[in-house]
């Protein structure tokens, strides 16, 4: 068994590969991500991501101590149990809520990503090169791979990680048969700040994560409102920012991006014109809500006017895609992680948080490397059998859930609803169901 330390480059730093650099980071293993954006501020990400139970034992895993409890501090809540409703704001069924007083590594985390982007670049000062694009890698006769970039430069490591997201160069080079196909939804999102104008929403839209499930098409909703007021956070958590270096005032005026409630419409693309207003058109925000708005006129009033009150400049458009299953390769020092291997439709809100499972499972792996008690090769292998399995269960669940909306027939969707109808009014049914 080799006793040389490992070093491994990481390409990507979006949320799995910083979680994966952390974790190894902490271990003391040697570890180096290379990102394509210029600077950590180049994206203003706007949607809180919500992090499920698997995300959050990942962070909890690969985060310093201080870091995940300034994650838990600064996150927000999205209600316990999601309700399933009717366009008319019938109810079918609730999810039963999760027990009170759960480990946080067992709950929810509605996370600002532009926080999580911070809380997960703390402290890798020296890890983290910005400004690096990589065009491909090179695999080299001593068993290491080189990472090349754009800028003409290269990185050599003895694993190198492709985490770099979707459209990832290095599963383009490692798989070229994977393939990505065009899903058939079509979703357009927007926020509706909750203050002083609010204060019409129903308790049902301020209180938990809903679905609506009408004849045609389909609408989600989410709120995200803050644990802990802007002074309590600071208070709280003020000693681990301190330790972590971190700006309190740019980090609680992340986390605050006000309370709000976010939709995602979602229909079958055929359902809409073939002319949806492109990223560059101007005034496409109110196109969309208009768009969303001739879709709803015999739904519930609240639910037309949260649509109508959304400020037009939250409102965003979004086209699926998702990974065709990937079979198992021959493993070799070149590996790849979270949506460059399993990208899915956002329905479900799964994508990111197979992202931290990946790098969670990877970390342990490697540190088993590092340690001397495992081989690199063994050791990936076993990852890419719990990544591909994890992952693409997490691709289908999301793929079903896009069906589920996208439905074009009334007669199925009527058995849906009846489907949610029955486990409503059948705790052991719904248990069994949606118990995890
Ligand atoms: C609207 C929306 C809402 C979502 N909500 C949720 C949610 O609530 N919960 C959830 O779990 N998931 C959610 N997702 C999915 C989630 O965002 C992704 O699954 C997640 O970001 C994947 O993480 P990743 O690290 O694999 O890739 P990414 O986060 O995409 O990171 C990839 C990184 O690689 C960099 N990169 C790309 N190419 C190169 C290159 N050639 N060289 C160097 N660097 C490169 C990119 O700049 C980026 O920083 C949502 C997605 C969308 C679109």
């Amino acid at each position: 068994m080799s006793t040389r330390r490992l070093r491994v480059i990481i390409i990507g730093g979006g949320i799995g590969g910083l979680c994966l650099a952390q974790g190894l980071n902490t271990a003391g293993i040697d570890v180096a991500v290379y990102e394509r954006d210029a600077d950590p501020d180049a994206r203003t990400q706007g949607y809180r991501l919500n992090i499920e139970p698997v995300g959050s034992r990942a962070l909890h895993d690969c985060l310093p101590a201080h870091l995940w409890q300034i994650l838990v501090a600064t996150a927000g809540d999205s209600g316990p149990g999601m309700g399933v409703f009717t366009e008319k704001m019938r109810l079918l069924m609730r999810e039963d809520a999760p027990p009170a007083g759960l480990d946080p590594t067992e709950q929810t985390h509605a996370v600002s990503r532009v926080t999580l982007r911070r809380l997960l670049l703390a402290g890798l000062d020296g890890i983290v090169h910005f400004g690096k694009e990589t065009t491909g890698y090179r695999q080299n006769a001593d068993g290491t791979a080189t990472a090349l970039f754009t800028d003409g430069t290269s990185a050599t490591g003895d694993l190198l990680v492709g985490a770099d997201g979707a459209n990832s160069r290095v599963r383009r080079q490692l798989l070229p048969h994977a393939r990505r196909t065009p899903a058939p939804g079509v979703g357009i999102g927007g926020k509706l700040p909750l203050g002083d104008g609010s204060a019409w929403l129903p308790e049902e839209l301020v209180s938990t994560k809903n679905m609506f499930l009408p004849k045609r098409d389909f609408l989600f909703t989410a709120v995200f409102r803050r644990r802990e007021t802007d002074g309590t956070t600071a208070e709280h958590v003020g000693d681990q920012l301190r330790a972590a270096d971190l700006d309190p005032g740019l980090l609680v005026q992340d986390a605050k991006d006000d309370d709000y409630v976010m939709w995602a419409y979602v229909a079958h693309r055929r359902a809409l014109p073939a002319d949806l207003p492109d990223a560059s058109a101007g005034g496409r925000g109110h196109r969309l809500r208009d768009l969303v708005a001739s879709r709803l006129t015999h739904w519930h009033p609240d639910l037309r006017k949260l649509i109508a009150q959304t400020p037009a400049d939250t409102i965003e458009q979004f086209d699926f895609t998702t990974a065709r299953q990937i079979k198992p390769w021959p493993t070799t020092q070149v590996t790849v992680l979270g949506d460059a291997a399993h990208s899915m439709p956002p329905v479900g809100g799964l994508g990111g948080n197979a992202a931290l499972y990946d790098a969670n499972v990877l970390r342990r792996a490697l540190i088993a490397v590092d340690r001397g008690e495992a081989e690199l090769l063994p050791a990936v292998a076993e990852y890419e059998r719990a990544m591909l399995k994890n992952g693409f269960a997490a691709v289908r669940a999301a793929t079903m859930y896009l069906r589920l909306a996208t439905l074009p027939s009334h007669t199925v969707r009527t058995v849906a609803r009846t489907f949610f109808r029955l486990c409503g009014t059948i705790p052991p049914l719904r248990r069994a169901i949606f118990s995890d």
